[in-house]
């Protein structure tokens, strides 16, 4: 799938990337990181790419551009307990089914029918949908279809919906990563959902206006342009702010 190793991400596209994707949607935004981690790859492959397999990639270009572990937050349902936990995104990548968007066939109450994992745009036309029941509808209407042996022309009721719905995840077990988390202060267990586009959409926001915060501070003190300041190292970069600092 991935032809080439993922590259982490230069501080000049980082600032790039961040700059075309604010005030986009996380899909668009998911797809302009694909560009970035796979450039072998076409924009209409990328698009057809399951979920797993974004978020797969996603995980790679974060662990090269920022490192393994990361350091997410959850809020307790029960009291509003602010909780801190880890993840790798190694041990992430570990449960990630890479395989390609193929017709998977499935027993779903003794009919049989085959189900095909989501994809961008799967998604992108699900969230157009007007509600979660409708946008669920849109999905199943494209990822499932009657197997061969199927010959009931019946369409399905939400009860065959819903258990549908679980088999695409249990499909695309990276599609949806919930993290077990127990309340330190109550002791309420619960899953927490992680989305590492989102994550790592707002470190690279967080990383894009420090990087320009130091642009600045530099051109200003020094004279430098753009371009020179983000060439440099990280290291070098933040040794001479500590210098124009003191
Ligand atoms: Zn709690």
């Amino acid at each position: 799938m991935m032809q080439q190793p993922v590259q982490g991400l230069s501080a000049a596209a980082m600032l790039e990337v961040w700059e075309q994707g604010e005030g986009r949607h996380p899909l668009d935004r998911a797809l302009l990181l694909l560009r970035l981690a796979c450039p072998g790859q076409s924009f209409e492959t990328l698009c057809e790419w399951t979920i797993g397999q974004r978020d797969a990639c996603v995980l790679e270009l974060r662990r090269h551009t920022i490192g393994d572990r990361i350091e997410a937050y959850a809020e307790c349902p029960a009291c509003r307990n602010g909780l801190e936990f880890e993840l790798s995104c190694t041990e992430l990548l570990a449960s990630a089914v890479t395989s390609e968007a193929t017709w998977t066939a499935v027993e779903q109450d003794g009919r049989s029918v085959e189900l095909r994992r989501p994809n961008s745009r799967d998604l992108a036309l699900a969230i157009t949908a007007a509600n979660p029941e409708q946008a669920r509808r849109i999905i199943l209407s494209r990822c499932v279809r009657r197997g061969a042996g199927d010959a009931e022309a019946a369409a399905w009721d939400d009860a065959d919906g819903a258990a549908l719905a679980g088999r695409l995840g249990e499909l695309d077990p990276l599609a949806e990563v919930l993290i077990d988390v127990r309340c330190e202060m109550c002791g309420q267990q619960w899953q927490a959902l992680f989305d590492i586009v989102t994550f790592f959409w707002n470190e690279l926001h967080a990383r894009s206006r420090r990087l320009l915060q130091e642009v600045d501070l530099l051109a200003r003190t020094y004279g430098w342009t753009e371009g020179e300041i983000l060439r440099m190292s990280a290291q070098r970069r933040g040794l001479y702010v500590e210098m124009a600092l003191s």
